[in-house]
């Protein structure tokens, strides 16, 4: 049984896909006006290892993350740079994608973008006005909170806690300070035309359209993303397609947890916030994604130098052990086929299935390359093998490659001179051979 814990209800859930042998699963993707933070590898590593752990269970899955390419903050950094807000967009798009196949990730199996998109976010933000769930203010338009009798139900709250909490908003257009913007009249940067004259729309709008129109349905099964987007953004996702369709848009909402740096938040005002490509040089996409996954997703993710060399150092033990199998199996020259370790597995795929426990799989893992290393030890062949694919098996549904080492003829021969000179008793000798071929990681 596959459980998640579903923020929409506070409980660790049984998963039960609308359509069986499917998953569609959503998630937020980033506004790209600047180079991607650190933060923002966090779900696109967490989602995508959620993905392969279905695709590995046979599952199909529909993956989709949208791309927000116009808003304020894009605006201002195309008159900052000078450049037109699709440069903007597509420059720091290209810096996001590349981090994400730097750490692994699949890119979803759609990536849509608001500004291609216009017209059936104007048609949805229409719906809504003629619904009375909208209205009109100067070329503004707004969802009026006060209709939406569920609003807080994803937060737990109610509209009266919120109404006390509420600054009072200098925007006097609206009918509540609760409301949000669903269009912006605007005069600077790009703009659409609209019913309501020249614009562009609100954030909270888009990830609602895109569902809907990529999925062809108003309710999917998972909606994921960052715990910062809990409140307002999916809360007002919620609202929205409540007014529209009376669903609320998705049956499983997860959201992970934050990324904060030496234990504290990163932030622009502290100075200490980190970029996805900066973290990514310097430790190697496979060390980010492999730290990340030490935490529970829920969970906030500390890191710091000490937290990502411990990774780097880890992850290392595990390629080591495989490459010795490798090396073991190609000198052999046996033709060892695909066995794997039942136990293992299934113990491993039950961490995954309790709510995406991936920090549990891991010691699993680790328990394996023990295992794995004592065998090499042993010298039996037929452990080996078995926890050699097992070991591949595992760290494939996290996402975590392994590239195997080739042997080559003069490697085997460095090999057998090694084995000669130590019968030989030429200690001196044989050690330079061990280094050399220690260095090329084969021991
Ligand atoms: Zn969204």
């Amino acid at each position: 049984m596959i459980k998640f814990y579903n923020s929409m209800t506070n409980k660790v859930e049984e998963f039960i896909p609308i359509k069986k042998g499917e998953v569609s699963l959503y998630v937020c993707g980033p506004t790209v006006y600047g180079y991607a933070h650190f933060g923002n590898m966090r779900p696109v590593i967490v989602f995508d290892t959620l993905r392969r752990f279905f695709t590995y269970l046979d599952y199909k899955v529909t993956y989709v993350s949208n791309i927000t390419d116009v808003d304020d903050k894009l605006i201002n950094s195309a008159i900052k740079e000078g450049k037109s807000e699709n440069e903007i967009a597509s420059f720091y798009l290209d810096n996001f994608l590349d981090c994400v196949t730097k750490v692994n990730s699949m890119l979803p199996n759609y990536m849509p973008r608001v500004t291609e998109n216009m017209d059936s976010m104007i048609n949805f933000i229409s719906e809504l006005v003629d619904k009375g769930y909208a209205y009109v203010v100067d070329g503004d338009v707004f969802f009026r909170v006060n209709k939406a009798k569920e609003y807080g139900k994803l937060g737990n709250f109610k509209i009266e806690d919120l109404k006390v909490g509420a600054r009072v908003e200098e925007n006097i257009k609206k009918e509540s300070p609760l409301d949000f913007a669903l269009w912006k009249k605007t005069d600077i940067g790009v703009k659409w035309n609209s019913p309501w004259g020249e614009g562009r729309p609100g954030w909270h709008t888009e990830c609602v359209v895109m569902i809907n129109s990529i999925f062809k349905q108003h309710l999917i099964d998972i909606h994921g993303g960052g715990f910062d987007l809990k409140f307002p953004h999916h809360e007002n996702e919620i609202a929205q397609s409540k007014a529209c369709y009376n669903t609320y848009l998705a049956n499983y909402w997860m959201h992970n947890g934050f990324v904060n740096f030496n234990n504290e938040k990163m932030s622009k005002s502290i100075g200490n916030v980190k970029f996805a490509k900066d973290v990514i040089n310097q430790y190697g996409g496979q060390a980010v994604r492999f730290a990340m996954l030490s935490t529970h997703y829920r969970s906030p993710f500390n890191f710091n130098d000490e937290i990502m060399n411990s990774a780097k150092k880890e992850l290392n033990k595990i390629m080591m052990a495989l490459n010795q199998a490798s090396v073991k199996m190609q000198l052999e020259e046996k033709d060892f086929s695909k066995n794997i370790d039942d136990l293992y597995i299934s113990r491993f795929i039950d961490e995954l299935s309790n709510d995406l426990n991936t920090a549990n799989a891991l010691t699993i893992i680790f328990e394996v390359t023990k295992e794995l290393n004592l065998s090499l030890r042993k010298n039996d062949m037929t452990l080996v093998v078995k926890q050699y694919y097992t070991l591949l098996d595992m760290i494939n549904i996290l996402g975590i490659s392994y590239k195997k080492i080739n042997v080559s003829i003069e490697d085997k021969e460095l090999f057998n001179n090694w084995e000669k000179l130590k019968q030989e008793g030429k200690y001196e000798e044989a050690d330079k051979i061990r280094k050399i071929l220690s260095s090329k990681g084969m021991m």
